[in-house]
């Protein structure tokens, strides 16, 4: 077993997005600052209704999946399918772009907190022209285990010990193979886990502290940070005195050119100006 450490921090910083919804965003910050497969991480959070109360009006995608995980409050999802989902807490949306969806995503709340992430991951060239899929996974179909030092994971996508989430588990395996863990562990709990050998991963904390590694290797990162792995099969995490949630997302690089206009994520320029065209004309949403 190989243990990986953490290679190298990038910051979120604050953006805003959609209508002018309030997030902080570490992977895809700046252009080029991928890490393949994913192409974005935004966590939005915030109390005030005026940092998401605009929401995201319609607005298209094409060539990649868009992975939407709630902590708190509620969203709705239309897209020009017909689809309408609503997503709470603890729920997630799992949309795979291929070819083109033209979706919004508003608040069904007025007031209150508002929280979670939205995570893009890149799909091979095969694959990006594919019809457009969508799901929606309620709370309750997440599983969640529980760790023997105390604390709990939530496996979105992927597998912990001989659970598999709703997403990418045992049998159904996506291109990328994600793993999406959402992860609570109490001051000074410890949480081992399984990562293929090959695949980029990175740790996002968003609430209390954390350290990746054991012993003298072992790193403290900074919250609201992407804390990316070094290469290895296993990776420790460790809370700091006032406990941990975080996420922990880890999948196989597409080792493809990432060519990304807005909404669009080809391969070239052909490809995104050929997007561009199918969206004006209206042809991006039609069935292939
Ligand atoms: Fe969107």
């Amino acid at each position: 077993m190989t243990a990986r450490h953490l290679q190298r921090v990038i910051p979120s910083m604050p953006t805003s997005d959609g209508a002018g919804v309030k997030l902080r965003r570490s992977i895809g910050a700046q252009r080029g600052l991928y890490l393949d497969p994913f192409l974005m991480l935004d966590e939005f959070g915030t109390d005030n209704p005026g940092d998401y109360i605009a929401g995201f009006p319609a607005h298209p995608h094409r060539g990649f999946e868009t992975v939407t995980y709630m902590l708190d409050g509620r969203m709705q999802h239309r897209d020009h399918l017909g689809n309408v989902g609503d997503l709470g807490p603890g729920g997630v949306q799992w949309m795979t772009a291929g070819r083109g969806v033209i979706h919004s995503e508003m608040p069904l709340q007025e007031s209150g907190r508002m929280r979670g992430f939205q995570l893009w991951i890149n799909l091979p060239a095969a694959e990006k022209m594919k019809p457009a899929g969508y799901r929606d996974i309620p709370a309750a179909e997440i599983p969640e285990v529980a760790l023997p030092g105390g604390g709990t994971v939530k496996v979105i996508a992927g597998t912990v010990g001989e659970v598999s989430g709703p997403v990418n588990g045992l049998g159904n395996r996506l291109p990328t193979d994600p793993l999406y863990l959402d992860i609570e562990l109490r001051a000074g709990a410890r949480f081992e886990q399984a990562i293929a050998a090959g695949h980029n991963a990175f740790v996002y904390a968003y609430e209390g502290s954390l350290s990746i590694g054991e012993g003298a290797a072992a790193k403290a990162i900074p919250t609201q940070a992407a804390g990316v792995l070094t290469p290895g099969d296993t990776v420790t995490l460790t809370a700091g005195p006032n406990g941990l949630r975080a996420v922990l997302i880890a999948g196989k690089p597409i080792g493809e050119p990432v060519v990304q206009y807005g909404p669009f994520v080809m391969n070239t320029r052909e490809e995104i100006e050929q997007a561009i065209r199918d969206y004006n004309d209206g042809t991006l949403a039609k069935a292939a």
